[in-house]
C-alpha cells in the first residue's frame, strides 16, 4: 500500500518577509530582491537599500563619472571647499517626522558650514521650457500634450523664443490618473535630460531635450533670430546703405522697413513709396503683417510679397528691395517692373555677405529646461523643529539653496519657490513616486551659528568625511548602494560659496 505523503505546506513564517517602503505616500511592501513601485528603493536580503548611487560633487571640472568607492578615501579632513555632498541618491524621510536623510558639518573658506541633504517629494513642481526658435508653435495658452494628455500649456513669447509651462499640481493631481502620469513621465524625462515629444494644439509637433536644439515638425531648429525685425533694421541700416533701395525685415512680431524706420532716416535713406499691409505702430515698424506661422519670420508667409501693397506713385522702375528674414533663413531679392510692381531676381553677389551676417549673428537654438518647485511644506521638517525659520532664513539669504548641487534661482515673496536649470544637475538626478509627484534633490547650506540658531536638527551632524566614507547616518532607515562622484559642471559656482552666506 501506497502511503501519500500529504504535501507539506509552507508555512506562512516561512515565507521571506516583505519589508514596508516609508519613504513616499505608497508605502510599497516590497518582496525579497524586489523593487519598489519607483524602483528607487528595493528589498536586498530584507533591508531597505536606495538603489541610485549616493552623488557627490568633486570641485574640479571635465572629470570623468568614476564609482566613488573604487577609490580609496583617504580618511582625512574633507574641506567643503573640495567637495560636496548632493542629495542625488541620498534618500527622503517622508513624512519628515525624522530629520534629513544626511545633515553634513564642514569647512569650507575657513567657516564651519552645515549641509541638510534630501531627496524632496514634490507634488508642487513643473518645469519651464524656452525654445529658441522664431516659428510659431501654439497660440498662448494652447494645451501642449504628451501621450496625447494634456500637460502644460504654451506662455508667452520671449525675444527670440517661446515659452512652454509644463507640469504643476493641476495636471498632476487634478485631472484623470492618466494626465497626472503623462505629466509626471514627461517632466522626469526631460529634467533627467532625456527627449520627450510634444504636440501643441493647433499648433506643432516637438520633440525636446535640454540643451538641445528644439525639433518640430521633425526639422532640427538652427538658428535663434538675431532680434526682431526691427532691431535688426537697425542693426544692419548702415551696411545696406548704398546696396539696395528697400529693406523689409519680415516678422511676426514687429517688421522693419527700413526708408521709414528711424534707423534709416537719420542716416538718410530715401523714400521708396513702399506700403505694408499690417497694423503700422511707429514709423517704419508695423504689427500683425501675417498670420504667425513656421514661414517667413514666424509667419505663416511662404510668398513674403503677400505684405506688401501697391507702391506709391514716388516709387520707380528698377527701385531694388530685399526682403529677409530674422534669422536670414529667408531671404529675395526683387526690383519694380515698369508698372511699378515688385520682380523677384537673382540676389545680387553685393547683398549676400549682409544676409550672411545675420545669419552669423544668430545664436544657435536650444531647449532649455527650468525645474520649478515649491520646497515649503514638509520637507523643512526635515531640516528644522521650526519650520518657518528655515523659510525666513532662505528668504534672508542666509541659507543657500542648490537643487544637486546645481544653484536656483529663489523667487522673492513667501515659501520656498525656486528654478534650476536641469543640465546644471548631476546625470538622472530626478526620480519619481506613483503618487504621482517628482523626486528632486535639495540641498540647503548654512553657517553652523545659522542653523543652530534656525532649531536645526544639531543631535544629527555628521562630518562631511564620514559621510564620504560611507558612515550610515543614524536617523536614516535605508542602505544606500554605493556612492559616485562627479565634478563640477564647468563655469557653475560651487554651492558651498562664502557669498551671499555670512
Ligand atoms: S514608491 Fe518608492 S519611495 Fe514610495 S513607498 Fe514605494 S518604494 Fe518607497
Amino acid at each position: 500500500m501506497t502511503v501519500e505523503t500529504p504535501p507539506v505546506k509552507r508555512k506562512r513564517a516561512d515565507k521571506p518577509e516583505k519589508i514596508r517602503c516609508d519613504a513616499c505616500p505608497v508605502m510599497c511592501y516590497i518582496a525579497e530582491g524586489r523593487a519598489g513601485a519607483c524602483d528607487r528603493y528595493a528589498n536586498e536580503g530584507g533591508e531597505l537599500v536606495r538603489l541610485d548611487p549616493l552623488t557627490i560633487l568633486e570641485n574640479r571640472e571635465d572629470v570623468a563619472l568614476v564609482p566613488f568607492l573604487d577609490r580609496e578615501w583617504d580618511g582625512d579632513i574633507v574641506s567643503g571647499d573640495e567637495a560636496f555632498l548632493t542629495a542625488v541618491g541620498s534618500g527622503t524621510t517622508y513624512p519628515d517626522y525624522k530629520p534629513a536623510p544626511f545633515i553634513v558639518a564642514s569647512t569650507a573658506a575657513d567657516a564651519d558650514m552645515i549641509t541638510v541633504v534630501t531627496e524632496g517629494i514634490f507634488s508642487y513642481c513643473g518645469a519651464k521650457v524656452k525654445i529658441d526658435t522664431d516659428r510659431h508653435l501654439g497660440s498662448e495658452c494652447a494645451w501642449v500634450r504628451a501621450e496625447g494628455e494634456v500637460i502644460g500649456h504654451v506662455t508667452t513669447s520671449e525675444y527670440g523664443s517661446q515659452m512652454l509651462s509644463l507640469g504643476g499640481v493641476n495636471h498632476l493631481t487634478g485631472g484623470s490618473k492618466k494626465e497626472g502620469r503623462a505629466t509626471c513621465s514627461a517632466l522626469l524625462a526631460l529634467c533627467n535630460g532625456e527627449s520627450v515629444a510634444l504636440t501643441i494644439d493647433n499648433g506643432v509637433d516637438l520633440e525636446i531635450t535640454a540643451g538641445q536644439a528644439p525639433i518640430v515638425n521633425g526639422q532640427a531648429e538652427e538658428r535663434m533670430r538675431v532680434g526682431c525685425g526691427s532691431a535688426t533694421v537697425g542693426m544692419f541700416a548702415a551696411q545696406w546703405q548704398g546696396l539696395v533701395d528697400e529693406v523689409v525685415v519680415v516678422d511676426d512680431h514687429i517688421t522693419g522697413v527700413m526708408s521709414e524706420h528711424q534707423a534709416g532716416k537719420v542716416i538718410g535713406w530715401k523714400p521708396t513709396g513702399i506700403k505694408i499691409k499690417g497694423r503700422r505702430s511707429t514709423p517704419g515698424r508695423y504689427f500683425q503683417v501675417a498670420e504667425p506661422g513656421t514661414g517667413w519670420g514666424g509667419t505663416d508667409l511662404s510668398d513674403p510679397l503677400a505684405i506688401l501693397d501697391t507702391f506709391k506713385p514716388e516709387a520707380w522702375p528698377g527701385l531694388s528691395i530685399l526682403m529677409v528674414s530674422t534669422t536670414g533663413e529667408h531671404a529675395a531679392y526683387y526690383e519694380l517692373n515698369d508698372d511699378l510692381v515688385p520682380v523677384q531676381k537673382e540676389m545680387p553677389a553685393r547683398l549676400l555677405p549682409s544676409v550672411q551676417r545675420i545669419e552669423e549673428n544668430c545664436e544657435p537654438s536650444m531647449a532649455s529646461v527650468l525645474f520649478m518647485a515649491g520646497a515649503g511644506g514638509s520637507l523643512r521638517s526635515g531640516v528644522t523643529e521650526n519650520p518657518v525659520s528655515l523659510t525666513r532664513s532662505v528668504q534672508s539669504r542666509l541659507t543657500r539653496v542648490t537643487c544637486g548641487g546645481a544653484p536656483v534661482m529663489m523667487w522673492p515673496g513667501g515659501g520656498i519657490t525656486f528654478m534650476s536649470d536641469v543640465t546644471q544637475m548631476p546625470k538622472n538626478a530626478f526620480g519619481y513616486v506613483p503618487t504621482p509627484a517628482l523626486v528632486a534633490p535639495i540641498e540647503f547650506t548654512m553657517s553652523r551659528a545659522d542653523y543652530q540658531a534656525l532649531g536645526g536638527h544639531m543631535d544629527y551632524v555628521m562630518p562631511l568625511e564620514d559621510a564620504l566614507k560611507g558612515v550610515h547616518p543614524r536617523q536614516s532607515d535605508h542602505r544606500l548602494s554605493g556612492q559616485r562622484s562627479e565634478s563640477r559642471k564647468s563655469g557653475a559656482p560651487w554651492p558651498v560659496g562664502k557669498e551671499p552666506l555670512k
